[in-house]
């Protein structure tokens, strides 16, 4: 069967040339017919990958203590916006739901560009006042505001820049003999890529940065949070990192366009040069920030109130917090003003 997507990518190409890595994989991921996010839901053992509320409701309850912690620290307003980023299936946000209503007067937004999926949020978290966007431009602006995101930064697209003879060049993705390929591009001068020499790829997402930028500046001006948790470089680690997944296995990234999810680490070095000077931020590992919101406690009560649920509670927590698991390539950073 023809791929349609990969034929309108050659088209594209034929017409003008090498697409840098960041255009093809917002056709991969967000074409409005074909893209892998806008046609499908690909979460589960069924799916193509398992993330952290999918693992254990103790992941999106944490979150919930979290932010309970932090509408103290605000003084406890009479509304507090939360919204979440790419809220998959809607799990996480039903999880904190459950631990901070009726404590805190919530509006719900969530930006999420997938239509299938945004029905299937609409389900889970079974409330009729959510209110979706298509991106962050039209968030609400005149309150206290909690914003979280769960493996959402390393869905938007970045670009790799090539080193050859220790320059920086575009990496894009050609036709050699009408086939997808990797292939150098334009020679690039961005001010802020760090020096060539003895790397072979440096990665960088503007629009990743952009978002990132935007929604600092709304707690800066409307006080409240910002929490990414997400895989990620710490400092200096920057390297090649984009990847396909399909049926939970690593797939080619040229193979197969738009039926397997693309991701990449993200550089939160670059997102914490982007922190406000007042604003507050604390990086940790998901290990460490989960441990801090009471993980070990709340999953020892869980397992005492219902003894065959135990085991498996368990396995999640583990899953979540095991340095070899989860717990340590995932980072959790959080700015905030209060
Ligand atoms: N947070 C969820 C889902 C992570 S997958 C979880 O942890 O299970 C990425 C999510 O971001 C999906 O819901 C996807 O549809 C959404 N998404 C991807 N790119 C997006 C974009 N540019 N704007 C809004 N949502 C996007």
């Amino acid at each position: 069967m023809p791929n349609e997507l990969e034929n309108i990518i050659k088209d594209h190409i034929h017409r003008s040339g090498p697409m840098d890595i960041a255009t093809f994989m917002n056709y991969c991921l967000a074409h409005p017919q074909y893209g892998y996010y806008t046609t499908r839901d690909p979460f589960g053992v069924t799916g193509d990958f398992v993330t952290a509320p999918e693992i254990s409701q103790l992941f999106g309850e944490m979150i919930g203590i979290y932010i309970r912690a932090f509408y103290e620290s605000l003084h406890n307003p009479s509304r507090l916006y939360v919204v979440e980023c790419g809220a998959g299936r809607g799990t996480m946000m039903r999880d904190i739901l459950r631990v901070i209503v009726p404590h805190i007067d919530v509006s719900v937004h969530i930006v999420e560009i997938s239509k299938p999926l945004r029905e299937i949020q609409q389900n889970t978290i079974g409330r009729a006042d959510i209110t979706w966007h298509d991106d962050i431009s039209t968030l609400p602006n005149d309150g206290p505001i909690f914003i979280v995101g769960n493996e959402f930064l390393d869905a938007l697209p970045i670009h790799q820049a090539i080193n050859i003879n220790d320059k920086w060049h575009e990496h894009c993705v050609g036709l050699v003999k009408d086939e997808l390929q990797f292939v150098a591009g334009s020679p690039l001068h961005a001010a802020n890529l760090p020096d060539a020499h003895g790397r072979k790829i440096f990665e960088y997402s503007p629009r990743r940065e952009a978002i990132h930028s935007e929604l600092c500046a709304r707690i800066q001006a409307q006080k409240g949070c910002l929490l990414w948790i997400d895989y990620g470089f710490e400092r200096g680690e920057n390297r090649a990192s984009l990847q396909a997944v399909k049926d939970h296995h690593y797939a080619d990234v040229l193979g197969d366009i738009g039926n397997a999810d693309l991701t990449s680490l993200v550089d939160f070095e670059a997102l914490i040069h982007l922190v406000p000077k007042d604003c507050e931020y604390i990086f940790q590992t998901q290990s460490e920030f989960l441990k801090s919101c009471g993980i070990d406690m709340r999953c020892n009560i869980l397992s005492n109130k219902n003894k065959s649920q135990a085991e498996s509670l368990s396995q999640g927590y583990h899953r979540l917090v095991d340095d070899d698991q989860m717990g340590h390539l995932f980072k959790v950073l959080s700015v905030s003003k209060t």
